[in-house]
């Protein structure tokens, strides 16, 4: 079997600072659990402006193609501010997002017991809450045409349009449906098949697929809005919720703050499958650069160690390997240990970045 191939773009800001403990982490279950990636590095973001006045280099964007896996840190900064749109830091994971065709996008939506306190709504809401959003990323409203501004009857009139073809329909609910599998086996569809035709199509193709090739999955449908509310009334209902561009943005936004901070929040962006099976993959942490902290080591490394445990689990069928991971976050959090985001008014036991991670490595040598 060849060896993993893992490209790493730790970004700007805090990306190389969350990003060197990930790599401390990958080496771990290279030399304990005999889990090898062929580990490659590269710039993205203002970084690679700075070396090569571009936001990302062509030759990132082959080897980006060519790897199993991309992990990225984050882009942007104020020091990019005033550069053109078209070379701004955040174009170059846009690039990489669309050359790579990456129209799944998962947002888990975890509550860590130790953190339960953290959220808005009561512990025992949210307290065990393992949900995953998965939302179509390359199509619907944010792209559809006609768009603009324009004057009608002596007014400006602004157009946005939905839609969807139904093969970019069927690929995403088949993702969410290959995920199910892997989880709790259950996908909750949401559109809003009561006024919109795209919706109805929506509705229909995904029960469409489910019933040709993932009938063993449970299935269920929901008007988006219903969906919104049910997510903050009792979120432990769902497994997986499978949504498009629009309405996945706002509902992997509220599920994500059930959990609390923003530097726990891992995501993965899925594309097709390539010839080894595996599917076109970036994971990077939902948190961007966090200029206010950078070079501080006060970021949390967990949204981006996460990641990683993403990508054992979606991209290198590790999924033991990824739970071990899980348990070891699980564990420095009920001990008490807190990076500077964490520390809520119950206290705890203030870490630096690397003393974060420094803690999970031992969680992880004492599971043995
Ligand atoms: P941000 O996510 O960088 O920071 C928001 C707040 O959360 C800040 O107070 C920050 O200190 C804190 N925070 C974020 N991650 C943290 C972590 N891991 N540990 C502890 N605290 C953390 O969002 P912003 O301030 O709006 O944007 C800063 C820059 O990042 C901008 O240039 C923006 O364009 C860019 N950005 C990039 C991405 C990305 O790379 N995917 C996403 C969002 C924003």
């Amino acid at each position: 079997m060849t060896t993993p191939s893992l490209l790493i773009l730790p970004g700007d800001g805090i990306g190389p600072e969350v990003m060197a403990e990930v790599r401390r982490i990958i080496d771990w279950f290279g030399a304990k659990r005999g889990l090898v990636f062929e580990v490659s590095e590269d710039l993205v973001g203002g970084a690679a402006w700075d070396a090569h006045g571009t936001p990302l280099t062509d030759a990132t964007m082959s080897k980006a193609q060519a790897v199993d896996a991309v992990l990225l840190g984050a882009v942007g900064g104020p020091q990019y501010d005033d550069l053109d749109f078209s070379v701004k830091p955040e174009r170059g994971l846009l690039r990489l997002r669309k050359e790579m065709d990456l129209y799944a996008n998962l947002r888990p939506a975890v509550c860590f017991d130790a953190l339960a306190d953290f959220s808005s709504l009561k512990p025992e809401v949210v307290g065990g809450l393992d949900i995953m959003i998965v939302r179509e990323l390359t199509s619907g409203v944010y792209f559809g045409e006609p768009r603009g501004i324009v004057t009608e009857n002596n007014e400006r009139v602004g157009i946005n349009t939905q839609r969807y073809t139904e093969s970019e329909i069927a690929r995403v609910a088949r993702s969410a449906f290959e995920l199910a599998r892997r989880r709790g086996n259950r996908v909750c569809s949401m559109e809003k098949a009561n006024v919109m035709e795209s919706g109805v199509l929506w509705r229909q193709v995904v029960q469409e697929v489910h019933d040709a090739d993932y009938p063993d999955v449970e299935l269920s449908h929901m008007y988006a809005d219903a969906g919104a509310m049910q997510l903050t009334r009792w979120p432990k209902q769902f497994d997986v919720i499978v949504t498009d561009n629009l309405f996945g943005d706002l509902l992997s936004d509220l599920a994500a703050m059930l959990t609390g901070s923003l530097g726990m929040l891992p995501s993965a962006s899925l594309g097709a499958p390539m010839a080894n099976g595996r599917p076109k993959a970036l994971y990077e942490p939902v948190h961007g650069s966090a200029p206010d902290i950078a070079g501080q080591g006060k970021a949390n490394p967990i949204a981006c160690i996460l990641s990683f445990a993403m990508a054992l689990r979606y991209s290198f069928d590790q999924g033991a390997e990824a739970d071990r991971l899980e348990a070891a976050v699980q564990q420095v959090l009920a001990d008490g240990l807190r990076t500077a985001d964490l520390m809520g008014p119950a206290g705890g036991t203030p870490v630096s970045t690397a003393q974060m991670a420094d803690a999970i490595l031992a969680a992880l040598d004492a599971q043995g």
